[in-house]
């Protein structure tokens, strides 16, 4: 029997949030209590327990004003198995969104939940957003993420109690076989004496990610995910079990080389009347084995990378209670987003719609708002949001898309065709004003970028090329940039890191001129970046010189550090040296004119002149390192 009890090694006590968990009362306390209190804002406790109910509070950071009181606001996730919104709830989060401040239980009513979207616990599960009826992988693939979602939602009754005055609206049922695994008792994996029969009351150590999808779509950024499940069919496209990966995961905290980015590794294979089990033995695993004591260290990518492989498996077979399967051969991995008109295998259609950085908006002569509260609203159509940030509208007769094509061209909705793949294929997180975490812009500036990389691509002669560009305003990394090709992580105020494998600073259109002259046939900027390394970008970088970088919007310096490593980009995995220096406009416009007039890179410049610098005043004796 495995001892279910909070993980906190010895010589360290577990953090804050560990305590703040213990005392709410399943969630209950503060918020019960500061709701009814007459404030504009919840304390710093409510806010961690406020997360649970899927609310973060967050101010309005354009509207600071020194010395006066923050306009606080709540930023709410919703909870979207597979991406599904009903029309129902399309239509209530349309009108909650127009009238700023109405409450949770209109989407509660509307079968909605905001439950689980955040805090330490199961978070959305994703799936491929494509509702295919004749393909069975992805009818799994939708079943699943609804059924893995329910079996980890939390159990407490604070939720309905403080929102919805103790009743309870979830109007799906759940599956039989989904109620009884969450109680039934495998190795250790359940709390019968709780009120969360899966979590206890301290719950997970921190979110835990999950998805589901079919073999060969990897439009779930899987490699991303806590645990990833993939569907196993027969020939006959009878389910037979699942492929199972852990460990991914994608946040990371600058200048702290112990956090990183990590791809998921395979681990398994279950059969399908064993695999709610085994997605509680992994959750019981990082449950009781996750470290507790440092929140930057508490995920499950950490735990697998410090025991190994090995050992997460044996101690997820003793949870499980008999041994793992081999994992079974997959194909190889391939995005799609599903835009545009597609058959859904039943007589009906589907159409996927991009929205630029997943923001529904009207603005001029562009509706889309608009276009899709007129759409559900007549046609009363479900929809599935995107791991990309698109919709997906189906379940759509062929004798209305003329009808629904004719909305969305007088809406000005562009085809997919019609997009550039360099915006189609990009995504940038919401960042300013809105999130509280966030260094840099984010979503508001990606346009500017990409119409920027457009531009240098073209003046190289690849005007035709493309390749997936993701920003976020800080290394939480929500738009997923450390899997893109090309990635800008916001690190300091005005600042990114640029993730590529490749080199940091000011070199997009060298590296473009590289690719266009060594890619192989269809190769791929991120696959070319891959293969070449880093070491090769960086010596083609310090020979090639461009009189017109990006950098006059991405001033920032990396310089080689005191261990003679020169900083780099890192790669997912792995956690490299970076060192970093921020300058004024006016040093880094003078470094920058004079880097070009020597021919030598910035950091290279930055670095002997600092260095020239420091020896200066270390023969004048006023060097005085503590
Ligand atoms: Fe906020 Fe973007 Fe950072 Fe996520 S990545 S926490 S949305 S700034």
């Amino acid at each position: 029997m495995i001892t279910s009890s909070i993980s906190t090694p010895a010589t360290r006590k577990p953090s804050k949030s560990e305590g703040l968990k213990e005392r709410s009362n399943y969630l209950r306390e503060p918020v019960a209590t500061e709701l009814l209190q007459d404030t504009t804002h919840f304390t710093e406790e409510g806010i961690q327990i406020l997360k649970f109910h899927g609310s973060y509070q967050q101010d309005n950071r354009d509207n600071r004003v020194k010395g006066q009181e923050k306009d606080y606001q709540f930023m709410l996730r919703t909870r979207n198995p597979g991406g599904f919104v009903p029309p129902e709830l399309f239509l209530a989060l349309d009108k909650l969104s127009e009238e700023y401040g109405n409450q949770f239980s209109s989407i509660i009513k509307n079968m909605g939940s905001t439950l689980g979207a955040c805090g330490d616990l199961n978070r959305n599960v994703m799936a491929p957003p494509a509702p295919y009826k004749n393909r069975p992988e992805y009818q799994y693939a939708l079943e699943y993420a609804n059924n893995v979602a329910d079996l980890l939602t939390p159990q407490t009754g604070a939720y309905y109690e403080i929102w919805l005055d103790g009743e309870k609206a979830i109007s799906a049922e759940e599956d039989p076989a989904v109620k009884a695994a969450r109680q039934s008792n495998g190795n250790g994996t359940t709390f019968h004496d709780k009120e969360e029969p899966i979590y206890g009351q301290h719950y997970m150590p921190r979110k835990f990610k999950c998805s589901v999808t079919v073999p060969g779509d990897n439009s779930i950024d899987l490699y991303s995910q806590d645990l990833s499940l993939v569907v196993i069919t027969n020939a006959s496209g009878e389910l037979q079990g699942f492929d199972v990966f852990a460990g991914g995961g994608l946040g990371r905290t600058h200048n702290k080389e112990e956090t990183f980015a990590r791809v998921a590794d395979e681990i398994c294979y279950v059969a399908k009347d064993d695999v709610y089990d085994l997605v509680k033995a992994i959750v019981a695993t990082q449950r009781d084995c996750g470290d507790r004591t440092d929140r930057r260290h508490a995920r499950l990518k950490y735990l697998i990378n410090d025991k190994g492989v090995k050992w997460f498996s044996e101690k997820v077979a003793e949870y499980f209670g008999k041994p793992l399967e081999a994992f079974k051969p997959l194909p190889e991995w391939k995005y799609f987003d599903f835009l545009g008109w597609h058959e859904q295998g039943d007589g009906k259609l589907f159409v996927g719609i991009s929205v630029e950085n997943g923001r529904i908006k009207d603005e001029g002569s562009f509706q889309l708002k608009t276009a899709l509260r007129e759409i559900v609203q007549k046609y009363n159509l479900p929809l599935l949001v995107t791991p990309h940030q698109n919709v997906t509208i189906y379940d759509i007769s062929p004798d209305i898309k003329s009808e629904i094509q004719g909305i969305l061209d007088r809406s000005g909705i562009q085809a997919e065709t019609a997009i550039d793949p360099l915006v189609r294929y990009s995504m940038a997180c919401p960042a300013m004003p809105t999130c509280g975490l966030a260094i840099t812009e984010s979503e508001r500036v990606i346009p500017s970028i990409l119409e920027r990389i457009r531009a240098s691509l073209t003046k190289v002669g690849l005007e035709d090329e493309h390749f997936v560009v993701r920003m976020t305003g800080c290394p939480n990394g929500c738009a997923r940039p450390y899997m893109a090709e090309l990635g800008f992580v916001g690190s300091s105020p005005e600042s990114y890191q640029i993730w590529l494998g490749g080199s940091p600073s000011q070199t997009r259109e060298p590296i473009f001129v590289y690719f266009k002259q060594k890619r192989q046939q269809s190769e791929s900027f991120g696959d070319f970046c891959d293969r070449v390394g880093l070491e090769s970008i960086r010596q083609f970088v310090t020979n090639h010189q461009s009189a017109d970088s990006m950098t006059t919007e991405i001033n920032e310096l990396d310089v080689t550090s005191s261990n003679g490593e020169e900083n780099e980009t890192a790669t997912a995995g792995g956690g490299k040296v970076r060192r970093r220096i921020s300058v004024r406009d006016e040093i880094y416009n003078e470094l920058k004119e004079e880097a070009a007039r020597q021919g030598k890179p910035i950091t290279q410049l930055a670095t002997e002149a600092i260095s020239t610098y420091l020896k200066k005043i270390k023969e004048e004796g006023k060097f005085r390192p503590k």
